[in-house]
């Protein structure tokens, strides 16, 4: 065979030989010995410092983790073995998601499509390349085909993050339609309707990981509620059906438009009150009116974006948790959640005592729970698990 049908080889030292062996499919940069005549993006044989076979990955030169493994084997045609891993995570999904027409359809690692997002949102699939790897056209035209073939939808999205994009070293890029005509419309999850539109709205549109949370929310949620950080209404809407009055707040004006617009879908509900603010003068305000309510959901974005931050985020965490437990009546229940990946559930739990403790409150867990299960968790890749969500109980 000639020489250029061989893929370059990586060679790596021991501690990623380790950290292969238990499972892990990221080699950093500091591991790499040699990467010789690998580009940006390419499929990559892996071998340790004796030449033996690793596997195969996906090499990118510009991120800290050099090498994303795909296959224990070698890889005779990329594309294939990527529109079988898409047919693989579709299948998981048909076995695991209910009451829905949106979910995760390929969350990266724990497909195996490692840099690789694909979100549905009923008939318009949103698509988003994270690597070198999967930002390549041929690779794309690969999981647009197997797509088309699973879901027939009537548009395919690439969204692109610049934030991520710039990491990767990939040139600035809009997104846009890869497929079919239609960018916008309309889904149901849990029996509530939200509108869609693929091309604007933060992380691929909505906030799916936290579908199941809504339907457990909603399932103890009474009363007076209040929905912090509410995004475009994904907890509001979901507790609107079954609590009396519902108080929304976040500081995205575009956010509060959508989630009007998304009430506007579901009628019969009570009115909810979407208030333009900063969540923490807010809860303060409020705290220090008196005001009380039976239900209340923190879901801040993210705090602690490295583990450097990790103490400045559980303050912040521990802040929001203080008043808002301080405004339950007894009996209430506080959905409070996390998606930082770098603060633990073992530390989200312990900063909720702590918040317990300074609210001389009596709060008892009634459930712990994580992203919805269209964003599975690898056992073997604790990156996959971020979401945090403990719905608790305040009895006095
Ligand atoms: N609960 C939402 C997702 C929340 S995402 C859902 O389920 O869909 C985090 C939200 O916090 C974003 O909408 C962002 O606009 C908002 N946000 C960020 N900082 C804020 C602040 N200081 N005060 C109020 N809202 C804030």
């Amino acid at each position: 065979m000639p020489a250029e049908n061989f893929l370059p080889v990586v060679v790596v030292n021991s501690r990623a030989v380790a950290r292969l062996r238990a499972g892990h499919p990221w080699i950093y940069r500091s591991d790499v010995v040699s990467a010789e005549g690998a580009s940006p993006g390419a499929l990559v044989e892996v071998k340790n410092e004796r030449g033996r076979f690793l596997g195969s990955a996906f090499y990118s030169t510009a991120s800290e983790i050099a090498l994303r493994l795909l296959s224990p084997a070698t890889i005779e045609k990329l594309a294939e073995l990527v529109r079988e891993r898409i047919r693989n995570a579709v299948e998981y999904r048909r076995n695991v998601v209910r009451d829905t027409d949106a979910y995760r359809v390929v969350f990266s690692e724990a497909d195996e499509l490692p840099g690789l997002i694909v979100d549905r949102y009923n008939d318009v699939l949103v698509l988003e390349a994270l690597t070198q790897a999967t930002d390549d056209g041929e690779l794309k035209k690969a999981v647009v085909a197997e797509l088309v073939e699973e879901f027939a939808p009537a548009g395919i999205v690439e969204r692109a993050e610049p934030r991520i994009r710039q990491l990767e070293k990939l040139p600035p890029s809009d997104g846009g339609l890869l497929y079919g005509g239609k960018t916008e419309t309309t889904f149901t999850m849990n029996g509530v309707r939200f509108h869609h539109r693929a091309l604007t709205g933060q992380k691929t549109g909505a906030f799916l990981d936290q579908r199941e949370n809504y339907a457990a929310a909603a399932a103890c949620a009474h009363g007076d509620a209040l929905d912090v950080f509410c995004y475009q209404g994904g907890f509001a809407l979901h507790l609107a059906r079954v609590c009396r009055r519902v108080t929304a707040v976040d500081s995205s004006r575009p956010a509060l438009e959508q989630a009007e617009q998304n009430a506007a879908l579901n009628p019969g509900l009570p009115e909810i009150e979407w208030i333009e603010a900063n969540a923490f003068d807010l809860l303060k305000d409020y705290a220090a009116a008196g005001r009380q309510y039976d239900t209340i959901v923190l879901d801040p974005p993210a705090f602690a974006r490295s583990r450097r931050a990790l103490q400045t985020a559980l303050r912040g965490y521990k802040e929001l948790n203080l008043r808002a437990l301080k405004m339950l009546r007894p009996g209430g229940i506080l959905v409070t959640c996390s998606c930082s990946y770098h603060v633990g559930e073992g530390e989200f739990v312990g900063m909720l005592a702590s918040a317990a403790v300074d609210a001389h409150r009596f709060v008892r867990i009634l459930e712990k729970r994580g992203q919805s299960r269209d964003h599975p968790v690898v056992l073997t890749v604790p990156e996959t698990s971020y979401l945090k969500c403990v719905i608790a109980v305040v009895s006095r």
